[in-house]
């Protein structure tokens, strides 16, 4: 599943989040009068989207791509924007790593089709 968190950097340095020590604030809390940042965080820092004077930027993603355990999965699939490379798996934004590549875990055709597209 995947989650946002809101986040406001006002101009005075404070912040207010939209989960503070497990308490909720709505977004009509939020000062719009000092507003600096407004961002949206993905739960695994993967995905973030700050709105900054007007302007949006969407990305710093940590890992576009790499080996994750979908749902049931028992095996690791490659992902790419979400879609592993044996085409199995789709819209999965959970946990990724790099690396490992040889790992026994890892599900034969993703590892077959990562290896043609690094030139193996
Ligand atoms: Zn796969």
């Amino acid at each position: 599943m995947l989650a946002f968190n809101w986040k406001v950097e006002y101009e005075d340095g404070t912040s207010l989040e939209q989960f503070e020590d497990g308490v909720e604030n709505l977004y009509g809390d939020i000062d719009h009068s000092k507003v600096k940042e407004f961002k949206l965080e993905g739960e695994n820092g993967n995905f973030k989207v700050v709105v900054n004077d007007g302007e949006i930027w969407a990305g710093e993603e940590k890992l576009k791509e790499g080996w994750g355990f979908p749902g049931t999965s028992k095996k690791a699939h490659y992902f790419i924007d979400g879609t592993a490379l044996c085409r199995k798996w789709g819209f999965y934004y959970g946990p990724l790593e790099q690396g490992k590549d040889d790992s026994p875990d890892n599900c034969a055709e993703c590892k077959r089709a990562l290896a043609k597209r690094k030139g193996g």
